[in-house]
């Protein structure tokens, strides 16, 4: 059995090419909800929805959220009223926050929801959100005028388009969430544990601040093997840089491997990185080099048989 941690898109990504060389059956995949929010009164996970729609090959091929072939008539026509559309929200996916909103407020936990509606898309890998819990990831920004305000993610990243600089970062809930049920035992029984190549610090940070997660990784270090999402300095998507930076922690696979050592043995640099490999050895992970820009599902399917090599 495996677990991978996983964000939006870069995890999507790499979790599309890794059900390709083991069954999907043996993946449990521990999605950040951090980034979870309420629109016009639903629940919205980017990110599970994103492992979700991508496992089941419904993800908009460009756009890196949503289902392909989407609409966005309800969205611009509650423009009438004068609600925030900012966060565009798809008819077609509008179906699933309707789902997952209403069985929610029946009571169900986030954890059975989000298998029920995997199992409807025909996803056999387990898809479990980090915590059944509200956790909310909260940015903490200059104004020009000097001033300090904070923000929720999705108000910095769409919003405002992550144009406001960082102060910090904080995740609102996390100290006294639960981790979901099944999130410790699965990292206790995994044969390996990957760290998808997603942002280190608002997609696997929520993940570690689940009281009980990260000493449940630190117990299996050598078993945690990491796949850097930074390449050759920048980001493939995403703000990963502009978090990365302001709170001091180098932006390349060096840093993600400062951040990610106390509990990851190893650590998939890209192949443009290789001069680097001597600097994440002397971070205390091992450092080993592939191709990691997935452009297409081979190339994911080939760094995951990298990322489980490694720690064989
Ligand atoms: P988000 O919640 O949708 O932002 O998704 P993630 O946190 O999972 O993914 C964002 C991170 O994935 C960014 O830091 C990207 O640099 C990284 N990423 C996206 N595509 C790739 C890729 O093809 N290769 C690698 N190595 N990283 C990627
Ligand atoms: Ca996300």
């Amino acid at each position: 059995m495996l677990v991978a941690l996983a964000g939006g898109v870069g995890a999507a990504r790499f979790l599309r090419g890794l059900v390709r060389v083991v069954p999907p059956e043996d993946v449990t995949a521990i999605v950040n909800t951090a980034d979870d929010e309420v629109f016009h009164g639903l629940t919205v996970c980017p990110d599970l929805d994103t492992v979700t729609y991508t496992l089941a090959g419904a993800e908009h091929p460009e756009q890196g959220w949503g289902l392909e072939g989407e609409s966005f008539r309800t969205i611009d026509a509650l423009t009438r009223y004068g609600a925030d559309t900012w966060f565009r929200l798809g008819d077609l996916d509008l179906a699933t926050h309707l789902h997952r909103s209403e069985r929610l407020r029946a009571g169900a936990p986030l954890s059975t929801v989000t298998a029920d509606i995997a199992r409807a898309w025909g996803v056999t890998t387990t898809i479990v959100p980090m915590t059944d819990d509200p956790v909310s990831t909260r940015i903490t920004v200059e104004r020009p005028d000097g001033g300090l305000e904070v923000l929720r993610m999705q108000e910095w990243f769409v919003r405002e388009r992550t144009t406001p600089p960082v102060v910090a970062v904080e995740f609102d809930g996390a100290a006294t969430a639960r981790p979901a049920p099944g999130v410790l035992e699965a990292i206790a029984a995994a044969d390996t544990i990957i760290v998808c190549p997603s942002n280190p610090i608002i997609s696997i940070g929520p993940i570690l601040a689940v009281p009980g997660v990260r000493d449940a990784l630190v117990a299996r270090r050598d078993r945690v093997v990491g796949v850097s999402p930074i390449i050759a300095g920048t980001t493939v998507k995403g703000p990963a840089d502009r978090l990365m930076g302001p709170l001091g922690i180098e932006v390349s696979c060096v840093g993600v491997a400062e951040v990610y050592a106390p509990f990851c043995s190893t650590l998939v640099i890209d192949e443009r990185d290789a001069g680097r490999a001597d600097d994440v050895a002397a971070t205390g992970v091992r450092p080993v080099v592939a191709e990691t820009l997935m452009t297409d599902a081979r190339v994911a399917a080939a760094l995951a048989q990298h990322a489980l090599d490694a720690v064989a």
